[in-house]
């Protein structure tokens, strides 16, 4: 290798007593189409579809729907000719019905075939990812990431190069085995099965940029499939590199599974001023949303304080005190309104997304919980007078009673959001 792995200090973890995440670690920025990603950018959340990329119409409605989610960025399959000769066709359909969102390609075995092949699809996608384990095989394996990475430069486009511990490069990961067992004192096999993934990111990189493809055109991720090993590789990617990194905890799993490990391994990441873009590889339940996926991977960030998308609801668990189902509807039906206005608050009431919200259960913690939100209400437990006092910036508004309770109370919200973020 022509290039030494730049290394910078350790990244900052939070000192005793600190409150909040500590600083962003100090990355280079990448440009992925209109999308800022490392350096002092947000952190940005990035999803992948789960349809034929070679449906076009069916690609492009899932990519438009989890762009609508919030998806900033989002990932399609690039597998076949007939995927790649799709992928133009999607952005462009993306394009007519005004949405820019960068187009990212994942590509296996292939990549290099059908990015030469099809100069329309190199050209339309916004980045392409690149699985240094499944670049090919043998001699082969440098020559085909070679051709990626010249096919990349000479389209201008990012690259992020993504190891994963579910198809590692065997070639390395045997060297580096050899070699262990040489060693005084060897490390474990799971030691030297992280150490291998981080060589493959690390080692793929400088040499994509002894190719030529510049360093701030490449983002890094090492994902795994454990929590504690996910934290541990990349405390260490980061502090060997200044790389953009790109964090998901891959094959999270199905339902609340999946996103408490992914969030779980994120959080510790995240608090550490580690990783410039997310995604939570969530396994959709049967019949259920593929913009769930983007719904956590905001819900994480902005519960961290990390970025603001949508009025965050804060509700009470509910307990014998409460034996009503009604507020429990009342926090979903204003959490699933706030959202779903959302898109057009971003552009007529920009600020709107850092509104608080709470939806109490009774007089215990109800007016105490609704004072310190924007606006807050705290209904009637079990035996209380039918009356629900709703707090506006910590100051009793009204109270409301009746069958028209969460209409009114929704009334409430879209009435401050017009007075306090309205257009100057
Ligand atoms: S606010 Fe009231 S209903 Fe809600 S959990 Fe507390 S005691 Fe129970």
């Amino acid at each position: 290798m022509g290039m030494s792995i730049e290394t910078i200090a350790a990244p900052m973890a939070p000192c005793a007593g600190q409150f909040g995440p500590a600083p962003r670690r100090a990355t280079r920025q990448v440009r992925i189409g209109n999308v800022l990603v490392g350096g002092d950018a947000p952190v940005a959340v990035q999803s992948m579809t789960n349809t034929d990329t070679a449906d076009v119409p069916g690609t492009t409605r899932q990519v438009a729907e989890l762009w609508r989610a919030g998806s900033e960025m989002v990932r399609i399959t690039v597998n076949t000719p007939e995927a790649a000769a799709a992928v133009p066709r999607i952005v462009e359909r993306l394009q007519m019905m005004g949405i820019e969102v960068p187009v990212i390609g994942d590509f296996h075995y292939n990549g290099h075939q059908l990015l030469a092949n099809e100069p329309a699809c190199a050209q339309a996608l916004a980045k392409y990812r690149i699985n240094p384990g499944n670049v090919g095989f043998g001699r082969k394996r440098d020559t085909q990431f070679a051709q990626l990475i010249e096919l990349a430069i000479r389209h201008g486009k990012p690259v992020r190069i993504g190891a994963n511990w579910g198809s590692l490069d065997q070639a390395l990961a045997t060297r580096m085995m050899d070699e262990n067992a040489l060693r005084p004192h060897p490390w474990d096999a799971s030691r030297v099965l992280r150490e291998a993934l981080i060589r493959s990111a690390l080692e793929s990189a400088a040499r994509a940029v002894e190719i030529g493809l510049p360093a701030d055109r490449i983002v890094l991720s090492c994902k795994v499939s454990g929590v504690q090993e996910l934290i541990a590789v990349y405390r260490d990617l980061a502090a060997r590199s200044d790389f953009a990194l790109h964090l998901g905890l891959t094959e999270a799993g199905i339902g609340s599974k999946g996103i408490v490990a992914s969030s779980a391994a994120l959080a510790v990441l995240l608090q550490e001023g580690i990783g410039d873009t997310i995604r939570i590889s969530l396994t959709p339940e049967p019949g259920g949303l593929r913009t769930q996926e983007v719904v956590v991977a905001q819900e994480l960030l902005q519960t961290m304080g990390l970025r603001a998308f949508t009025p965050m609801v804060t509700a009470c668990p509910g307990c014998g005190r409460t034996t009503s189902e009604f507020f429990q509807e009342l926090a979903q039906t204003v959490q699933e309104h706030v959202r779903a206005k959302m898109p057009e608050w971003k552009i007529t009431h920009p600020g709107a997304e850092h509104l608080t919200l709470a939806v109490m259960g009774c007089v215990v913690n109800g007016p105490g919980e609704s004072r310190h939100a924007n606006i807050g209400i705290s209904l009637p437990g079990t035996g209380e007078a039918p009356a629900a006092p709703v707090f506006v910036d910590g100051e009793k508004s009204v109270t409301l009673r009746g069958d028209t309770i969460a209409a009114d109370f929704v009334g409430i919200i879209d009435a401050y959001v017009q007075r306090r973020y309205g257009p100057a």
